[in-house]
């Protein structure tokens, strides 16, 4: 029986930093996945944009959010030697002069410090934007399949990553204090559940109630003196090195990994009303953002197994958000710290929030 210090089952987004931020404290980790080609993390294409949604908002605590995931994912790279995070401007075109308008009203007063420029030069010949638009600071996005890929090779070097699919219920019994995964040959004393929107079909964790969302991207060639900003427009098209990423839909119903005409059609027309030059689709993708009913991460203890947590809710925004709450579940195993209570499934006031915005 092998005895580790944490067993992390899942290596997507939050498995993966929950498992780098255990090593980085000299625990003794292993993380079973089971590989699943359509996970979130494997088809995200992992935009941070501090100004968002049709309101216009400032994204839920940008500032504090952006500067430990700043620190941690470029921490990271250094450790790997890979780049994975790009700091790049995002261009937000108004869709009418309404919107314009309620931006205005409200720029200098909620967002200033993230305006660049208001109405910067976008090559008209190519981009609808007949209302102008703005130019945020500090927008980005990580590679997320990238960065996945990076750290499970990492973790396989050293011999802490298992490919198998792990269930709670028949694989788990406590002995002495320890918690003894007999199917793998593990002992632990704590197990962390990163399972994504998989973990709705357990009922490993009472309360944690998903509103998960499917969503559709395609990607289509570049085209000559493309943008190398992301362009936000009623949709978003980002460049990703082989392509442009298009992005993206919203399905309630159909949460799945499959990808869907009506998701190709509903990204096409996004396309047609941004672009004004012909394009070609090249690939197409699907998976499922683990979002919950109060769209926050969260972290939860297992009822019966007090060494087993879970972090989830990840949402659409994780890779702005994960880093500074997976720091926090690591506080809370290695130090005892507390979780906040915005973020405890056990307490009452992460389940009155209903937007991260
Ligand atoms: C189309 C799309 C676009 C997105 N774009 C963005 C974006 O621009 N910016 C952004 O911040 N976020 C974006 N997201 C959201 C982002 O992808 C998620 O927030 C994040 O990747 C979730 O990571 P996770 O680790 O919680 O879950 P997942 O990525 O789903 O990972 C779960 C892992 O658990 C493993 N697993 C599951 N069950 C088991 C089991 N029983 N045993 C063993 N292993 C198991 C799976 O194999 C998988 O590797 C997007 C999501 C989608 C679908």
């Amino acid at each position: 029986m092998r005895k580790v210090d944490t067993v992390i089952i899942g290596q997507g987004l939050a498995g993966s930093l929950v498992a780098w931020l255990l090593l980085q404290r000299n625990e003794n980790v292993v993380v079973i996945d089971r590989g699943d080609i359509g996970s979130a993390s494997r088809v995200a294409v992992g935009l941070v944009t501090p100004i968002t949604g049709k309101r216009l908002v400032r994204s839920w605590r940008f500032d504090e959010f952006h500067r430990r995931g700043i620190a941690i994912y470029r921490a990271i790279e250094r450790e790997l030697g890979q780049e994975l995070y790009s700091a790049r401007s995002a261009v937000r075109l108004f869709g009418s002069q309404a919107e314009r308008e309620r931006f205005d009203g409200k720029a200098e007063r909620e967002f200033g410090d993230l305006v660049e420029t208001i109405d910067p030069a976008v090559n008209e010949s190519l981009y609808h934007a007949p209302f102008g638009g703005f130019q945020m600071k500090r927008a980005g996005r990580l590679d997320v399949p990238g960065f996945v890929e990076a750290i499970g090779e990492w973790l396989q070097q050293q011999g802490r990553l298992i490919l198998g699919e792990f269930d709670l219920t028949k694989d788990v019994r406590e002995d002495a204090g320890r918690l003894v995964i007999e199917t793998f040959g593990l002992s632990a004393n704590q197990i962390v559940c990163c399972r994504g929107f998989s973990e709705s079909m357990s009922e490993d964790f009472a309360g944690l109630d998903f509103n998960a969302a499917k969503g559709e991207v395609l990607k289509i060639e570049r085209f000559p003196t493309c943008d190398s900003r992301t362009i936000h427009s009623g949709g978003w098209l980002a460049d990703v090195g082989d392509g442009l990423a298009v992005g993206a839909t919203y399905e309630w119903d159909r949460l799945d990994d499959q990808v869907t005409d009506a998701g190709r059609v509903n990204l096409e027309l996004r396309l047609q009303r941004m672009l004004r030059v012909p394009y070609r689709v090249i690939d197409q993708a699907a998976g499922v953002r683990p979002i919950l009913r109060w769209q926050r991460p969260t972290i939860g203890q297992h009822q019966t197994f007090s060494g087993v947590y879970c972090f989830n809710g990840l949402g659409s925004k994780g890779v702005l958000q994960a880093p500074y709450f997976a720091e926090q579940l690591v506080s809370h195993l290695c130090d005892g710290s507390n979780i906040e209570p915005e973020a405890d499934l056990a307490s009452s006031s992460v389940k009155a929030s209903t937007s991260c915005d």
